[in-house]
């Protein structure tokens, strides 16, 4: 990778230090976040910061090359939420328990469909039992982020 340090540190800071699709925060990964391009580098995507992006390992690894995803509701094929031309906070919503992230439009839904965000699909439900741990000790989610009353 041919990211300078410094662009990396630039990347980490306007995300906040959290992925930029599953909010996971990077102080309770094991690892750093990666930097992956959105623009995917196999395909001509440029290292450009706008063609950057804040990824937890799950995200990254299942974004891979995609840049669709299937909108359950639909079966529709919609573009993968874009953390540059997008507000997260429009496209998601967490359950009031702070555990699952739900899609509330065509992208939110396709993405998190694509994603697997709350490892409906892959991992029994892994990132579910974490999350829970991060919201006991106070940690998760966000707090910029918009959460489902309870009682819904
Ligand atoms: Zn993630």
């Amino acid at each position: 990778m041919t990211i300078s340090n410094k662009l990396q540190q630039l990347v980490r800071q306007r995300a906040k230090y959290l992925c930029e699709y599953c909010h996971s925060p990077e102080f309770l990964s094991t690892s750093l976040l990666t930097i992956e391009h959105l623009f995917p580098q196999s395909l001509g995507g440029s290292d450009e910061i706008e063609n950057l992006a804040l990824a937890c390992r799950r995200c990254n690894e299942r974004r891979y090359n995609f840049v669709v995803g299937i909108d359950p509701a639909t079966q529709e094929e919609i573009s993968l939420f874009n953390p540059r031309q997008q507000q997260w906070i429009e496209h998601f919503i967490w359950t009031a328990d702070g555990i699952k992230i739900l899609g509330m439009t065509p992208t939110g839904r396709a993405t998190c469909n694509r994603l697997d965000f709350n490892d409906e699909f892959h991992n029994d439900g892994f990132i579910q039992k974490s999350r829970r741990f991060w919201v006991q000790g106070g940690w998760h989610p966000p707090s910029d982020d918009p959460r489902q009353k309870s009682g819904i």
